[in-house]
């Protein structure tokens, strides 16, 4: 199976790089990124809420894995909850359809939905009561992430599915 990471997104960061190593005199071929040019095969799917607060954070946990160009992202606001709610059903299709986009494009056998403390879209969708302390917050975001897991594996049985909770630190609290 082919790649289309080219397209589907690598692409910019390579004419922002090829931009750069113009204007330092360094060659194309120097500069490209070694994931673009591989072919199709990708780690994860990762899900994560758009709260640009954590953006560096999520972007750091996934390095410290050692996961760097190695994992789709889709990003619904309230993650998990983004993925499964009754507010705005069509999010639910979306994230489920990219989960089948990401197998069939990148073979994709792992899903890390990975949601965060103090989120907005909690507070919006569900009311400030279903987070109103840290453990009726972390309580409310196990019954979402269990819900979508459960989602996700009733439409790909054989999908490894990873869940977790974000402080705003950065530290993550995986769930089993
Ligand atoms: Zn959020």
């Amino acid at each position: 199976m082919t790649c289309d990471c080219n397209r589907l997104g690598r692409w910019p960061v390579m004419t922002r790089r090829a931009a750069l190593a113009g204007a330092v005199g360094v060659g194309l071929a120097a500069m490209a990124p070694a994931a673009a040019l591989a072919g199709g095969h990708c780690e994860a799917l990762l899900l994560t809420c758009m709260d640009y607060r954590l953006d560096n954070e999520v972007t750091a946990y996934m390095d410290a894995r050692g996961m760097r160009d190695k994992y789709d992202h889709v990003i619904l606001a309230g993650a998990s909850l983004g993925a499964l709610n009754d507010k705005f059903p069509a999010w639910n299709e979306v994230f489920m359809t990219h989960i089948d986009l990401a197998v069939q494009l990148h073979e994709v056998h792992r899903i890390i939905i990975l949601d965060h403390r103090d989120c907005g879209a909690y507070k919006l969708v569900l009311g400030e009561a279903a987070v109103k302390d840290p453990e009726t917050e972390l309580k409310s975001h196990v019954a979402q992430l269990y819900a979508v897991r459960s989602a996700v594996l009733a439409k790909h049985p054989h999908m490894e599915v990873e869940i977790g909770l974000m402080a705003l630190d950065g530290k993550v609290l995986q769930i089993v």
